[in-house]
């Protein structure tokens, strides 16, 4: 958890109207987003597809002859800009909107969307803990359930093939990572894939939804997947942060599993969660390389804690 998944969590769950009872104080939230002066900007991933920023998790666009797959939505009031900049794109519309997992910064332009006409998809699992609420371990803050018409209308279990004319997009279920449910998407033609929450960068450590089952090892054996598949030419879209190449996925690797090596060792040794938080072992050098806080590496340390080897 860091702050600025907190913020997010906080604005999703303010703009669904639902009430957020926090059991411990959360870190100090930034300011919510600002929606009004947000800009979408692209970047073009070569073969059709791009990669879209504004505020929240990043979007992959995907455009084929007769219409367009788009991999998560960022916040509901950003519809009508993403909206705008996919058709600065292409001309043809939305047919597929892939969730690559549930968390409001994600999917808060599931229902606008699906309105358009897009159908929403995402795993079973995903759709499971949308429609019944979900609890963040570390703050008790509760994210109401979703609206049915946010909810993905069509599920998969282990994998799933989209296609548009001339394009394909292969969606892999991805174990108790971030979520329990959680979709890489592969975009074969473009070498491209984006991996959602598992890999989140920029001044922040990797979120673990440690109460939708998120867990530390399920991270490091995506990452090893993710590794194992891509090249040097592979275009990595994270969740959050820049345009990734596989030596980043491979430095990300090495600080996830670094930073779960450091907490398993000490819990091992019989150390409750709050004497390996008081022994700070990200300190060292793992913080430092993820560009991370204090407050970050605490809540960082207590959901690899709560994970770990189970
Ligand atoms: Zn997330």
């Amino acid at each position: 958890m860091n702050r600025l998944t907190l913020g997010a969590l906080a604005a999703a769950t303010a703009l669904l109207g639902g009430a957020a009872a926090a059991q411990q104080a959360p870190p100090p939230a930034p300011a919510a987003p600002n929606f009004a002066a947000t800009e979408i900007t692209a970047t073009d991933l070569g073969h059709r597809t791009w990669m879209l920023q504004g505020q929240g998790g990043n979007i992959t666009v995907i455009a084929g002859d007769d219409g367009v797959i788009m991999v998560d939505t960022e916040f509901a009031p950003l519809h009508d800009k993403i909206k705008a900049a996919v058709g600065k794109l292409s001309d043809k519309p939305i047919r597929y909107v892939v969730d690559t997992h549930l968390h409001g910064d994600h999917t808060g332009g599931n229902q606008a969307f699906s309105l358009d006409g897009a159908t929403l998809i995402g795993h079973a699992n995903l759709r499971r803990s949308m429609a019944e609420g979900t609890t963040n371990a570390l703050t008790g803050v509760k994210t109401p359930p979703a609206p049915n018409g946010a909810l993905p209308s069509r599920t998969y279990a282990d994998r799933m093939t989209l296609s548009v004319h001339g394009r394909r997009a292969e969606l892999v279920h991805m174990p108790n990572a971030h979520t329990q449910g959680d979709t890489a998407v592969w975009v074969p033609d473009a070498d491209v894939l984006a991996t959602g929450d598992i890999v989140s960068v920029g001044a922040r450590y990797p979120n673990i939804d440690v109460g939708d089952r998120g867990d530390i090892d399920g991270i490091v054996a995506a990452v090893d997947a993710f590794l194992k598949r891509s090249d040097a030419k592979t275009k990595i879209v994270p969740g959050h942060g820049p345009l990734m190449s596989r030596d980043d996925l491979a430095k990300y690797r090495t600080l996830v599993a670094d930073a779960r090596d450091a907490v398993a060792k000490l819990k091992a040794s019989g150390m409750t969660e709050d004497q390996v938080v008081a022994a700070k072992p990200l300190a060292a050098s793992v913080q430092s390389r993820a560009d991370a806080t204090d407050q970050q590496s605490v809540s960082f340390v207590r959901l690899i804690y709560r994970s770990v080897g189970g």
